[in-house]
Parts: C-alpha cells; sequence; structure tokens
C-alpha cells in the first residue's frame, strides 16, 4: 500500500531530525524514515557530547547560522526542560597564525563574538589542569561549550512527532525516483509518496544520492574516554571544553560529566571507511596512540591509557564544507550533506533551512556558500 505524505525525510540521525521537527511545526504532513532507532549509534550523531562554538574558524560565513542555531536550541530546551547543553566556554591552544587561533580571530572581528585573548603564563595557572606547550597562543570563548548529542536528536523527534510528525524507525530506504512533481520512496514493508523529499543520509548519502557526482569521503573516527586521577575529580569537571591545534593533528575533550572519566579525541587523522554498515568499531594501536600521547603530554589529570572508546564517521565534503541546497537535477530534493565533521551544532538551524527550503523553495537563512554547484566541472 502506498503512504501519501506532504514531505518525507529520509534518514532521522542529526540533521533528519532537525528537519522533521521544523518541518511538523509549520504544520506539514511528514513522515521521517530511519534504517535504525532514535538517537542510535551506529551513524554521526553519537558519543554523549559535541563542542558548540560561534566563533568559528573554519569559517566566518558560519557565524550567522551559529546566533540562529544558538536561538533555537535555547527555544528547543525551553519546549523539552532537558538539559540539551552545557555553555562550559571553549579554550582554544595552538599557534597565533594557525587555523583556530587565527580563524576564531577572523570571525571575532567580523561578528563581534566575545573572545577572550589569554596570555600564556595566564592561561598555565586559570587552565591548570592543562600542559599547555611554549609559544603557543591560548583564546577562550566564553560562550561556547557542548551538546548532550542524543538528548537534541531525541527532543528535535520528540517534539515533532507531538506536532504531528510520523516517524518510521528500522526501516531501510531501498530506493527511490521522482518525476519532479512526486518523490516515491520505496522500503522493505512499505511505498511512501509525497511531493517532496528531504535527503539527510549522513554517510550514506553516496548511496542514495548516487547520482550527485559530488565526491564524499567517510571517515572512521574513534572518540575515547580516559580515567580522570583520584582527587582530580572536581577539577575534571570544572573545564571548559578544549580544543589544540598541534604540528602532529588537532585534539579536542570535554569536561567530565561522570566525574569520573574525560572524553578526548582526535578531529584530523582517521581512515576512509569504504562502507559505512559494516564499519569496523574496533580500537586499534594507530587509532589510539595519537589519543594517548596528546592525553598523556597535555592532560595530567588523567590516566594515559583509555578506559573505552566508541565508533563514529565524518562524512567529508572536497573543501569541508556543508552542502545544503536542493538537488541540481530534481528541484523538489533537498539534500543535507558533507557535514565534514563539524555540523551537529547546525541541526538545529538547518533543520530550519531545510523545511523553508521544501515547503518554499528557498531560504532567508544565509546559506549561498553551502550550495552545490560550487562544485560543478566546467565543461
Ligand atoms: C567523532 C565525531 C565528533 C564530532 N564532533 C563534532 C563537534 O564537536 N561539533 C559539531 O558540531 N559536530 C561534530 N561532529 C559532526 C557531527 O556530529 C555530524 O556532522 C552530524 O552529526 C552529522 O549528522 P547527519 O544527520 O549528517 O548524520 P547521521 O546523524 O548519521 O544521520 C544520518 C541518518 O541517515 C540514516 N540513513 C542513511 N541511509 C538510510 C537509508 N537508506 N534508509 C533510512 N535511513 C538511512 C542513518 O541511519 C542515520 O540515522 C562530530 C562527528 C563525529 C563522528
Amino acid at each position: 500500500m502506498t503512504q501519501t505524505f506532504d514531505c518525507i525525510v529520509l534518514g532521522v540521525g542529526g540533521f533528519g531530525s532537525g528537519a522533521l521537527y521544523h518541518l511538523a511545526r509549520r504544520g506539514v504532513n511528514v513522515v521521517g524514515l530511519e534504517q535504525f532507532g532514535v538517537a542510535h549509534d551506529r551513524g554521526s550523531s553519537s558519543g554523549e557530547t559535541r563542542i558548540v562554538r560561534k566563533a568559528y574558524f573554519e569559517h566566518p560565513d558560519y557565524v550567522p547560522l551559529l546566533l540562529r542555531a544558538y536561538e533555537l536550541w535555547t527555544d528547543l530546551r525551553a519546549e523539552t526542560s532537558r538539559e540539551l547543553w552545557d555553555l562550559c566556554g571553549l579554550m582554544l591552544a595552538g599557534p597565533a597564525e594557525g587555523e583556530a587561533i587565527s580563524g576564531a580571530h577572523l570571525a571575532t572581528r567580523l561578528h563581534h563574538i566575545p573572545l577572550e585573548d589569554v596570555p600564556l603564563e595566564q592561561a598555565r595557572t586559570r587552565f591548570s589542569a592543562f600542559r599547555i606547550p611554549d609559544d603557543f597562543s591560548v583564546v577562550f570563548e566564553p560562550e561556547a561549550g557542548y551538546l548532550r548529542v542524543e538528548q537534541c536528536v531525541r527532543s528535535h523527534i520528540e517534539r515533532a512527532q507531538a506536532l504531528g510528525a510520523q516517524l518510521c524507525t528500522n526501516e531501510p530506504v531501498q530506493a527511490w525516483e521522482t518525476d519532479g512533481k512526486t518523490v516515491k520512496v520505496r522500503t522493505e514493508k512499505e511505498v511512501y509518496e509525497a511531493p517532496r523529499m528531504v535527503v539527510t543520509a549522513g554517510a550514506w548519502t553516496s548511496q542514495i544520492l548516487a547520482e550527485l557526482d559530488i565526491p564524499l569521503t567517510v571517515l572512521r573516527k574513534l572518540v575515547y574516554w580516559f580515567e580522570v586521577n583520584k582527587g582530580e575529580e572536581k577539577t575534571a569537571a570544572g573545564l571548559p571544553a578544549f580544543y589544540f591545534e598541534l604540528p602532529d593533528g588537532a585534539f579536542y575533550g570535554f569536561p567530565s560529566i561522570d566525574g569520573q572519566t574525560m572524553k578526548v579525541a582526535e578531529h584530523t587523522g582517521g581512515f576512509e571507511a569504504k562502507n559505512p554498515s559494516v564499519l569496523d568499531r574496533e580500537s586499534r594501536a594507530a587509532d589510539s596512540r595519537p589519543v594517548e600521547q596528546f592525553v598523556s603530554a597535555a592532560l595530567p589529570i588523567l590516566k594515559p591509557k583509555f578506559q573505552r572508546h566508541a565508533a563514529c564517521m565524518y562524512t567529508i565534503s572536497p573543501d569541508h564544507h556543508f552542502i545544503v541546497d536542493r538537488h541540481p537535477a530534481h528541484e523538489n530534493v533537498i539534500v543535507g550533506a558533507g557535514f565534514s565533521g563539524h555540523g551537529f551544532k547546525f541541526t538545529s538551524v538547518l533543520g530550519e533551512a531545510f523545511a523553508d527550503l521544501a515547503i518554499e523553495g528557498s531560504t532567508r537563512l544565509p546559506i549561498g556558500f553551502l550550495s552545490a554547484n560550487r562544485f560543478q566541472k566546467e565543461s
């Protein structure tokens, strides 16, 4: 039997949950199709925490989107009465001319984001849990912190359902087609039809949108929890989030949430995953060694051997910036892809952009720099 809706969301992880919520909030009769469960750990939106910040060093054009993202996270928090985030601040440490510090300064200058320059000697006292290398610069962003990733996904979905959205879990999409007017999506159980569809399939995007012709690389990324040394529990719980740009890679982490462990990971590096459905989730020495070396050099309050780990995926676009646009060949199909390991904080605001694009065909949100046609080959 065919079920008919106003809009289909294919893939309800981070971005799909945001899209589902914003579509439902506008009264759209929407269905979300998800191959796994709610807030599952097989994709890219799991592992407790995600950094949220405004002094965006990757590119200052993201800042206006972040300002709206913060408003929407605040609204969602009020609607659900859940502690979706902890704005504990973010310490960035690295060379003054490196990507992180100079990029954060640029975003701050252009968009007047609060950012403190902390002289090294002061930083060593104020953030005494860290060993900060000589000749590093340190900045502190007081309005940054972290989002509780699974709580955010769950909250978007629960609110969407309360507003009338339908969610079908454990229902992998097998195929889809469109004649320009109607999108027809087939799963094992059903056929779904709608005049429009939002595709937010994360690491599976290249399988779902084979003809998109934008090379996306899926990287397997492992994150680690390290035990806090006895007596340091309070210090570990009171830290800001942190990001170190070192000559051999960028490493980041979070204050202790459970008082016993801290999550630390490497943003750089990672091995290509050919098939996201059969991801190797084991930690190998090549995965853990750089993170353990970082911990032993920079975080003496932690035991240097990791206690547990989790696996996740980055889906990297050719220029490491997102793709948020209508499908170049199908105007009624909206694509959110290539979030390149820094997307989660935007799932609120881009959920709103997906709803705009699906309902109105355009959005007032400044997403022009994320268009799909920037990758179009010259003929
Ligand atoms: C280790 C790690 C650390 C990160 N740190 C940060 C950070 O600090 N800050 C930040 O902002 N971002 C961070 N990111 C990036 C951020 O988490 C991702 O950009 C974001 O979660 C991607 O969301 P998504 O919706 O694209 O993917 P997902 O959440 O994986 O959602 C895609 C969904 O589509 C579903 N799907 C796919 N194919 C089908 C199909 N055929 N049928 C049905 N369903 C399907 C999948 O099951 C999945 O649920 C990090 C990512 C990782 C992996």
